[in-house]
């Protein structure tokens, strides 16, 4: 029996019918890497809802599995309902339920305020037929008053209903163990599966880290910074110290991992190759 874990893989719905298309090419790509399923991102406010359920669609269509991310802020309880009915009809079975942020601009925050009121509304609605994957934050979420205050929020949510969680990317593993520790130490059970952010730009990744409470330790921070342009270099340091984080977090026993491949085949698929993940059964 193989004691590697499993893998999922995360892409953004394109802006342009040309992203789209290039995106077909890279779904199939990763495809023969075998992964357990690929998830779709939502953009805040509902701005990508079409795309991201053509994009599911056609990764069902292609005969794997694929979740929908849906965020619930600026939602409503009847839009929430539409998008799981769109859901069934292309036979979707696992959804990412997610707040979102809102999109500024856009002022009324709708009939949800946080993730667990969504996770709730699904389970009255639709009872058991979604597999519900919540996300988690080993490093705290931004807007948390503290990690006590996120911590309690993500119990909140786990028991109203979720039945998975996927992490905000880290590069402290510490963080991740200290934060399933925690989990469990409240008696939840369920998978908290690391997210994992393959690195292709530093420039790229310090700018998004900083928005999304994701801490660069400062090492790392240094060592790219001394790369310059070098982008051979980032890449090859990048992947050295992902796939050791990755290697750390399969000794410590992790179910699974979700790797956000922003629309590249190419960091994903060697990360996997390293971790011997490919071609499991
Ligand atoms: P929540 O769990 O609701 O938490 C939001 C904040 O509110 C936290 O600070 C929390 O501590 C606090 N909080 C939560 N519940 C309560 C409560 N009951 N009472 C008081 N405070 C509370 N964004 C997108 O727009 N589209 C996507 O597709 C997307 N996919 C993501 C996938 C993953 C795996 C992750 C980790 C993030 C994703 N995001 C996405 C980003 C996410 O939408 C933002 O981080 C957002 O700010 C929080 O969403 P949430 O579901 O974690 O919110």
């Amino acid at each position: 029996m193989s004691s590697k874990p499993h893998f999922s893989i995360e892409f953004y719905p394109p802006a342009t019918p040309d992203g789209i298309e290039k995106l077909r090419g890279v779904r199939d790509q990763l495809a023969a890497l075998n992964p357990e399923f690929f998830s779709v991102t939502y953009g805040a406010g509902g701005s990508t809802r079409d795309r991201t359920l053509q994009i599911v669609r056609e990764i069902r269509e292609a005969g794997l599995d694929a979740a929908p991310h849906l965020s619930c802020i600026g939602a409503t309880q009847a839009s929430i309902r539409e998008h799981l009915a769109e859901f069934r009809e292309i036979g979707v079975k696992r959804v990412v339920a997610l707040r979102g942020d809102l999109p500024s601009g856009m002022a009324d925050p709708g009939e949800f305020r946080y993730a667990n009121e969504l996770v709730e509304f699904i389970r009255k609605d639709s009872g058991d037929e979604f597999f519900l994957e919540v996300a988690g934050y080993p490093e705290v979420h931004p807007q948390a008053r503290s990690f006590e205050a996120d911590f309690k929020a993500f119990i909140t949510k786990a028991r109203a209903g979720a039945n998975s969680a996927m992490t905000q990317y880290f590069y402290n593993a510490d963080a991740y163990f200290h934060f399933v520790d925690c989990v469990r130490r409240e008696g939840i059970d369920i998978p908290i599966v690391p997210g994992i952010m393959p690195i292709a730009s530093f420039t790229k990744l310090a700018r998004f880290s900083e928005s999304c409470g994701a801490e660069i330790p400062q090492w790392m921070r240094r060592k790219f910074e001394g790369f310059g342009d070098d982008a051979e270099s980032v890449r090859a340091f990048g992947l050295d110290v992902v796939t050791a984080l990755c290697e750390r977090l399969i000794a410590g026993g992790v179910p699974s991992l979700h790797f956000y491949s922003l629309n590249q085949a190419g960091l994903t698929s060697e990360l996997c190759r390293r971790l011997g993940l490919v071609n499991q059964a």
